[in-house]
């Protein structure tokens, strides 16, 4: 099983993504956590460097390293997880470029790069309102980055919901309820179709 967290940053897609797999473990159930960008391969680096402003790529340039990190991230880690018997729990995936990148550039172009990548058989999408994303992150002390500015959040929404309407696989969470509840909630949906 293939599951994917997603949301606006803040929204506790990230906190919920290591519940689950603390979750599966305690249940005997092998599973693999992994995140887009991802974070040891070099494409991941580059777009974790040009989301900290360390050097600047056209929004093009940067769509198409997302989705080459994901073909390697498919390859090298997620489907041998899925082959050998695992949950995949990956924070963040498509969704996200189609959310994020959508923003600036063309979103039928991001749909066709990305058109042959795996769909996840579940994805979480969090949501919660993007003031109180900003709370969240700001309580959280990480440094902001370019995704993460504020009047950005809600448009990002929109293409979320956009997306949620036309994909299956989307199950909406409400974020506003505390870490547990939340956790209790995905479990329930996991373990129904474990
Ligand atoms: P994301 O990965 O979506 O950006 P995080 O999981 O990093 O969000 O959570 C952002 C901050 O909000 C963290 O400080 C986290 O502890 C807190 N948080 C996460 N979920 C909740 C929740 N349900 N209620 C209150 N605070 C939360
Ligand atoms: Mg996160």
């Amino acid at each position: 099983m293939f599951i994917a967290f997603e949301g606006l940053d803040g929204s506790g897609s990230s906190t919920q993504s290591r519940l689950l797999a603390q979750r599966l473990e305690k249940n005997g159930k092998p599973s693999l956590l992994t995140k887009e960008p991802t974070s040891d391969s070099p494409i991941g680096k580059m777009i974790r460097e040009i989301l900290q402003h360390k050097w600047s790529a056209s929004p093009e340039g940067l769509q198409l390293l997302f989705s080459a990190d994901r073909a390697e991230h498919l390859k090298n880690e997620i489907e041998p997880a899925l082959d050998g018997g695992q949950v995949v729990i990956t924070d963040r995936y498509l969704y996200s470029t189609l959310a994020y990148g959508g923003m600036n550039v063309d979103m039928e172009w991001l749909k066709a790069l990305n058109k042959s990548f795996r769909l996840p058989d579940i994805t979480f999408l969090f949501k919660l309102s993007p003031e109180e994303c900003i709370k969240r992150i700001a309580g959280r002390g990480s440094d902001y980055e370019l995704f993460e500015k504020a009047e950005k959040l809600a448009k990002i929404w929109e293409n979320y919901e956009k997306i949620a309407e036309e994909s299956p696989d989307i199950q909406v969470i409400d974020a506003t309820k505390s870490i547990e509840e939340i956790a209790d909630e995905i479990w329930k949906v996991v373990l129904g179709k474990i």
